[in-house]
């Protein structure tokens, strides 16, 4: 009989999405956070071109991507590192810094795949507090003990949509022990209001990161980057796959990286259609909280109420995401998807409702 180790025998599969939808219905996924959006034609323009070099190893050091990177947000390209997304990042840099009697602390409905990468690499995972489906600095700062060694913050967060300004996180780093790691994981700031927290790195005990899968809509590409403090990135990269990121994905990368323009609509047209359907929600008495992101949370009275309306929604083929595994049962996800998407899932809802409360 071979074993696993009992850190990962103990740990439960990550939780996916569950796409099953009512038969011969046209499967409409607004469960993953996938962008509503092709990426930017000059993306996918280089890519045919790069098919060519697939004999090859892809550039380990990503240097037109770096290069794109550091053009695009004014950071120097030497303390960059890129992953297979940001999840390749995210699980290296708990695992170079956190392993087993060390903590790992985030917030109360914090981003799953911290606690996930946490139990991986044998580490404890703790949860502080949040308030309003806020992250709460003060409940974080509370939470820390002499075990923690990184404390996680998805900012804007998932899945509760909410955002933390600059100051807010400038008074966490300063109120940490400085041997304790921040990471700032922001995968949506592209969606937030513009307040850069780059210079937070300089201090050598923060990390910042960012992916290409949201705002760029190149989920599939899997392209994630960090800016790190050098004595992090070279201890970090140890542990990063050597040929992360294909060829191609990184030519489609640095074409959606020089595009900004194009990524701004897509963030102007993903917000347009997220207030649209924040406000057909209410129309039918349904408070949807404010969301930096492409996506709402959709409260509902209790879990019981929650299963019934995503019942009704699977049934028409509307997939949304399940909030049991983050500790909000009562709440659904909904990604923010095309329009038609959006008006077949508001008006599913509403008929839901009339039925139902
Ligand atoms: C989607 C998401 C990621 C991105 O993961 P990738 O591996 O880059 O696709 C990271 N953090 C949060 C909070 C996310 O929601």
């Amino acid at each position: 009989m071979i074993h696993a180790k009992p850190h990962i025998a103990t740990m439960d599969a990550y939780a996916l999405a569950d796409m099953t939808v009512g038969p011969g219905k046209p499967l409409v996924s607004l469960a993953q956070n996938e962008s509503a959006f092709a990426p930017s034609p000059k993306a996918i323009e280089g890519a045919r071109a790069s098919l060519q070099d697939c004999p090859l190893y892809p550039d380990p050091d990503w240097t037109d991507l770096r290069a794109a990177i550091s053009a695009t947000h004014g950071v120097d390209p030497e303390k960059i590192l890129c992953g297979a997304g940001s999840m390749e990042l995210i699980a290296a840099l708990i695992r170079t810094y956190a392993g087993p009697g060390d903590e790992v602390l985030a917030s109360e409905y914090s981003y799953a795949f911290f606690r996930t990468a946490t139990l991986g690499g044998g580490a404890i995972y703790r949860a502080a507090p949040e308030c309003d489906l806020m992250v709460d600095v003060d409940n974080l700062l509370a939470a820390v003990t002499a075990r923690t060694r990184i404390v996680c913050v998805a900012n804007p967060g998932n899945p509760t949509g909410t955002w933390l300004p600059r100051a807010e996180l400038a008074r966490l780093r300063d109120a940490l022990p400085p041997d304790v790691l921040l990471l700032i994981d922001e995968a949506y700031a592209e969606f937030a209001p513009a307040d850069p927290v780059w210079d937070l790195t300089a201090r050598g005990d923060t990390v910042v990161l960012r992916t290409l899968s949201k705002a760029y809509g190149l989920a599939g590409a899997r392209v994630g980057w960090g800016l790190f403090p050098p004595g992090i990135a070279s201890e970090v990269r140890k542990l990063l796959n050597p040929n992360n990121i294909s060829g191609t994905s990184q030519v489609i990368a640095t074409g959606a990286l020089m595009d900004q323009a194009y990524m701004q609509e897509t963030v102007r047209k993903t917000a347009a259609l997220r207030e649209q359907f924040r406000d057909d929600l209410r129309a039918i008495g349904r408070a949807v909280p404010p969301s930096h992101t492409n996506f709402v949370l959709i409260p509902f009275p209790d879990a019981a109420t929650a299963g019934s309306a995503d019942a009704a929604l699977r049934a028409e083929g509307v997939l949304l995401r399940g909030m049991g595994g983050y500790g909000l049962p009562h709440c659904l996800r909904a990604t923010i998807g095309a329009a038609e998407s959006m008006r077949l899932a508001a008006d599913v809802l509403g008929q839901w409702t009339e039925s139902h409360l």
